[in-house]
């Protein structure tokens, strides 16, 4: 047995944003996944390496088998289109062919529904089994609205997503402390140099 390593890929960080509720936190984790171009801040869309990892450390693939390339691909596209999903909650205007994608990935990953547990189930194993199970709980989220709380960071560099706990929806940044606290800086800084 080929045992993999869950060892987490250099250029990828480990997520602080605060988890969103319940499985939700599975989506939020999912659409957040990314590399940084090494030694800076800047975010880039995840290695497939990094795809790979974070569906062994959420317990979503077994860790004796390797999947192929082609399906961690088809993983990461999966993932851009729910980005994108995000991104018309914050204004922008639906993506055809990343629903597309979705409704195409749905039939792909065998999801179907389960009356007695009232949840949606994927019949897929390996990655599509794993794609299957984020996908229900995203379908899920957009029929009870939860969905509509995701946002993605405002900072430029980052793409983290997170769920927008705020009452009136006002909530821009994944971490307060982090992106949160160097737009703060950046707008001070910017005051003082419009007042000099
Ligand atoms: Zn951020």
């Amino acid at each position: 047995m080929v045992v993999e390593t869950t060892r987490k890929p250099l250029n990828t960080d480990l997520d602080t944003t605060p988890p969103a509720p319940g499985d939700l936190e599975l989506v939020r984790g999912f659409v957040s996944l990314h590399d940084h171009v090494e030694g800076t801040r800047n975010s880039v869309p995840p290695s497939l390496e990094t795809v790979e990892w974070w569906l062994r450390e959420h317990g979503l693939l077994t860790v004796d088998r390797t999947p192929e390339e082609a399906d961690l691909r088809w993983a990461a596209g999966i993932l851009e289109a729910l980005r994108s999903r995000v991104h018309e909650n914050m204004g922008r205007s639906p993506d055809p062919g990343s629903i597309d994608t979705l409704d195409r990935a749905a039939r792909e990953t065998e999801l179907s529904v389960d009356f007695g547990a009232k949840a949606l189930r994927s019949e897929a194993a390996g990655v599509r089994g794993a794609v299957g199970r984020i996908l229900a709980v995203a379908f899920l989220a957009e029929l009870d609205g939860s969905w509509s709380r995701f946002k993605e960071c405002s900072s430029p560099t980052c793409r983290a997503v997170f769920w927008d706990r705020s009452k009136n929806r006002s909530g821009r940044w994944c971490t307060m402390k982090d992106c949160g606290n160097r737009a703060k800086v950046r707008a001070y800084r910017e005051r003082e140099r419009a007042t000099a």
